[in-house]
């Protein structure tokens, strides 16, 4: 055979593009990216394999001889196409052991506050319209009453999330005054959310009382002599806990002193439950209710820590104060729109029927997901993931805990089965593997992020519900 002959019969290895989009996975990549993004960039990959040809690239021309040539070559365009075309946002596996990740993003929706929100976000509302009157409504009406049922509050205002629910508080309740509040709770809650930092940017003064692990109701009770003091706060800050000889004073007792003082009391709950967590085998925490019951005036708390919605901060309490609070113009700063109204009113309802929200609201079918289930999953997957990182890492499931996340009871934790990764890699190298097995995970289509402890990798699977899409992803691997 002539040279010009072999070199035309190379070229016929190429396949046809029409095969190439029958592909399952390029199928599958259309449908997600749209078919003519995938047919472009299956085009360019078919004019560099010519280019190659005709440069007699050896590596090129042993590639398309190969058995598994089309499934590969389908397999570079998903991979190009997922890099090129995917959005900067993108869902991932939480398999870090921190259920409610603030990096990740907290709450997954539950499917009737997505429908909800699709809905809302599609059409024009009647967000601040009244139907019944035809005049102009308020945004807060069509939440306000299931919150008040939910948390025995005589009202509710929502704003962008509780740091801002906060700030709006002290702003309205205190500015120019003095607020009173434990130096046990000056905490930091993450980020640049301080405290004290808070206050003064709301335009209020602190009056701390007491010291950081002992305070008592008479502290609070001399700091309310003086007379500029607007507001006595109390602060649940879940993310840490001092153990030991400590004291702080109860909502109960705190509002019997603030009513007589006629001071009102504003308590920050932070990952405010509205349900008893107890009834679904989970540690309890004092519910917004609760808070309310003890005589708070108003209570703080967000929408997607373990009340498992959208980004919200929740505002409830008296009539009065929370008149004052929507009456302030930061309230409109911090508003939020008809979108996220609507997946929180659709996350509250499933509040109405406690006995299926275990089931229906992702959160709660996550934390209280059993140790035994997990573990099925671990079993199933192991194999896959030991013949992918042969002779890179070794894999075997460990039992591990998981934690609740974003403040939300720090010291509790949930029994969980974790894959843990050791890589085989001598002494000097075996950080350097440890990172760019992280890293590969990572960079899959839709990522898996683990956690990384003790020079070791671990996934742990009490967020995993789909394992098959999971092992679909290492196909990705690189
Ligand atoms: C998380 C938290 C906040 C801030 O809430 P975001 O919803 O993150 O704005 C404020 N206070 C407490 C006690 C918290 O735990």
């Amino acid at each position: 055979m002539s040279n010009v002959n072999k070199s035309i019969s190379f070229y016929n290895l190429i396949p046809s593009l029409d095969k190439l989009m029958r592909e399952d996975i390029l199928v599958m990549c259309a449908e997600k990216f749209g078919h003519q993004s995938i047919k472009l960039i299956a085009q360019e990959i078919l004019g560099d394999f010519r280019g190659k040809i005709s440069a007699s690239d050896l590596e090129t021309i042993s590639m398309l001889e190969s058995e598994n040539a089309i499934s590969d070559i389908a397999k570079e365009i998903c991979a190009r196409a997922t890099h090129a075309l995917k959005s900067p946002i993108t869902p991932v596996f939480n398999l870090t052991g921190t259920v409610i990740h603030t990096n990740l993003g907290r709450a997954a929706l539950a499917s009737s506050a997505v429908i909800a929100m699709t809905q809302a976000a599609e059409q024009t509302t009647n967000l601040e319209y009244d139907l019944e009157t035809g005049k102009r409504g308020d945004r807060d009406t069509v939440i306000e009453g299931l919150l008040c049922d939910l948390t025995g509050a005589e009202a509710a205002t929502i704003v962008n999330n509780n740091a801002a629910a906060v700030l709006l508080t002290l702003n309205s309740l205190a500015r120019e005054k003095k607020v009173v509040i434990s130096r046990g709770e000056l905490v930091e809650i993450g980020g640049a959310f301080r405290i004290p930092e808070v206050m003064t940017t709301a335009g209020c003064s602190l009056f701390e009382v007491g010291t950081t692990n002992r305070t008592h109701l008479d502290d609070y009770a001399s700091a309310l002599e003086s007379d500029e003091i607007a507001l006595l706060m109390k602060v649940h800050s879940s993310n840490y806990e001092i153990k030991g000889f400590t004291s702080s004073v109860s909502e109960r007792e705190l509002a019997s002193l603030a009513r007589q003082k006629n001071v009102p009391l504003a308590t920050d709950l932070g990952s405010g439950s509205l349900v008893n967590l107890s009834r679904y085998g989970l540690p309890s925490e004092p519910t917004v209710k609760d808070i309310i019951a003890d005589g708070a005036n108003i209570v703080t708390f967000s929408g997607d820590k373990l009340l498992g919605g959208p980004q919200v901060g929740i505002i409830v309490g008296s009539k009065k104060l929370i008149g004052q609070i929507k009456s302030n113009p930061l309230k409109r700063a911090l508003r939020v729109d008809k979108t996220i109204l609507a997946a929180l009113l659709g996350t509250l309802r499933l509040y109405q029927d406690p006995g299926s929200l275990n089931l229906r609201l992702p959160i709660l079918r996550n934390l209280t997901r059993g140790a035994d289930d997990i573990f099925a999953i671990a079993r199933e997957i192991v194999p896959k993931f030991e013949t992918l990182l042969s002779g890179i890492a070794t894999v075997t499931i460990e039992d591990c805990m998981s934690q609740i996340g974003s403040g939300a009871l720090p010291l509790d934790v949930m029994p969980s089965s974790s894959l843990v990764m050791t890589p085989i890699a001598d002494k000097g190298q075996s950080d350097a593997t440890l990172q760019k097995l992280a890293k590969s995970f990572r960079c899959l289509p839709k990522p898996i992020i683990g956690r990384i402890s003790d020079g070791r990798l671990f996934f742990d699977l009490r967020c995993l519900w789909d394992k098959d899409e999971l092992l679909a992803q290492l196909d990705f691997f690189k």
